[in-house]
């Protein structure tokens, strides 16, 4: 199982964490991206890659 953790003020909403993750973990919450079905992540890390502010951690429990 995977944790996916965001670190709040780093995120701009950009969605392109929305966009890229094959699974659907991310869901926009008041501008912000939420990692909704963490527990659903496939640990691609396309996520991690993706963000341009590094504001996303994916850890392996
Ligand atoms: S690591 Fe991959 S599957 Fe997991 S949240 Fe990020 S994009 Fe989605
Ligand atoms: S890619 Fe990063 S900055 Fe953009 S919405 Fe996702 S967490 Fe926020």
């Amino acid at each position: 199982m995977y944790v996916v953790a965001i670190e709040n003020e780093k995120c701009d909403g950009c969605e392109e964490c929305v966009n890229i993750c094959p699974v659907e973990v991310f869901k926009l919450e008041d501008g912000k991206s939420s990692p909704h079905k963490s527990d659903e992540c496939a640990y691609c890390l396309s996520c991690v890659e993706a963000c341009p502010n590094k504001a996303i951690t994916v850890t392996e429990m």
